[in-house]
């Protein structure tokens, strides 16, 4: 039902993105917990309504089990505020609880539980709402103990366009080679293969612990390396070729090579993850880490960590 932003009572920040904060913010009414994402705008009124409208998309009938809820979107003094469903944390931070604290790796099953999933909430978003999602990096797959979620989706066009020129050199190339070398640029636009490719990168860096491009230090220098450098291979021991043929297929340097989601659906390494008790498996791993995380204070989630032969 309708909400606005008086009836939300503010429970502290939870994160810090290249659009503006999230926090945790209570239904005063209902008693409803959920995540608000507020986002620095400028844009004026009639803007406003038009993002309103394309947010309205993603309000539509989610049947989606890995599609994060929504739950409305509102704007406060200029500010975007985008409410959802709240979960217990990110990928990101997951894995490097799991690497760098705990000095564990994700188990293979679950990794492919997660991959699975993702594909899935992929598949879904393009199929049924003819949303790409642009933005697939382990910080946008939410965590909750008993499974994962995708979100920032189709988030406004508008928006993005008046958020782009703020976001800082800082973020992490997520970005396929054709997305970054305007020669190879395709003319139609972000095709689906383009976050394959991210795909590939995430399962790599929640696989490894590691995001593969930190060797060549300036971003600058990682871009020019996804552009000319050899194609980036998974090669650990620890996996099984299946598995380390899916990544590799997702990173394939030439997009026309690079599978669709109903390929990838039938890929040996994500078939497994569909009997019902590796959904049983994961749950139970997931709750184990994020009652690790909880009661760890530490700030560890906020350092990059260099690959061993960095
Ligand atoms: P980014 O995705 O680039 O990290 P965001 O602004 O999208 O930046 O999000 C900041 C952080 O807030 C995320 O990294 C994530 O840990 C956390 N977060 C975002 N949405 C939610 C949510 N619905 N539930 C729990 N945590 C969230
Ligand atoms: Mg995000």
């Amino acid at each position: 039902y309708k909400f606005t932003p008086n009836d939300l009572i503010d429970r502290g920040v939870i994160g810090e993105g290249n659009f503006g904060i999230v926090c945790k913010m209570e239904h005063e009414k209902s008693g409803t917990l959920m995540a608000v994402k507020r986002i620095r705008s400028t844009v004026d009124e009639r803007c406003q309504k038009q993002m309103l409208n394309e947010l309205d998309i993603v309000m539509r009938e989610n049947t989606s089990p890995h599609i994060v809820q929504f739950y409305g979107a509102l704007f406060k003094e200029g500010d975007c505020w985008i409410c959802m469903e709240l979960m217990d944390t990110s990928l990101d931070r997951f894995y490097k609880f799991v690497y760098h604290k705990r000095h564990q790796s994700i188990p293979e099953s679950v990794l492919a539980f997660i991959t699975l999933a993702t594909l899935q909430a992929l598949d879904y978003i393009k199929s049924t709402w003819q949303i790409i999602h642009r933005d697939v990096k382990p910080s946008n797959i939410l965590v909750s103990r008993s499974t994962i979620k995708l979100c920032d989706f189709g988030i406004s066009g508008q928006l993005i366009d008046s958020i782009a020129k703020t976001r800082d050199a800082g973020c992490r190339p997520y970005l396929p080679p054709e997305r970054i070398d305007p020669l190879r640029a395709t003319k139609d636009g972000y095709d689906v293969r383009s976050d394959v490719w991210s795909l590939g990168i995430t399962i790599y860096e929640i696989a490894t612990g590691y995001f593969p491009f930190r060797e060549w230090t300036s971003v600058f220098d990682q871009l020019q390396q996804i552009v000319e450098g050899p194609p980036l291979r998974l090669t650990v021991d620890r996996l099984s070729d299946n598995c380390k043929d899916f990544v590799n297929t997702c990173l394939n340097k030439d997009e026309n090579q690079r599978p669709k989601y109903k390929k990838l659906l039938e890929h040996p390494f994500v078939c497994k993850a569909k009997e019902s008790k590796q959904a049983e498996n994961t749950a139970a791993y997931l709750s184990e880490i994020i009652d690790g995380l909880s009661e760890n204070t530490d700030t560890f989630e906020m350092y990059y960590y260099l690959p061993p032969n960095a």
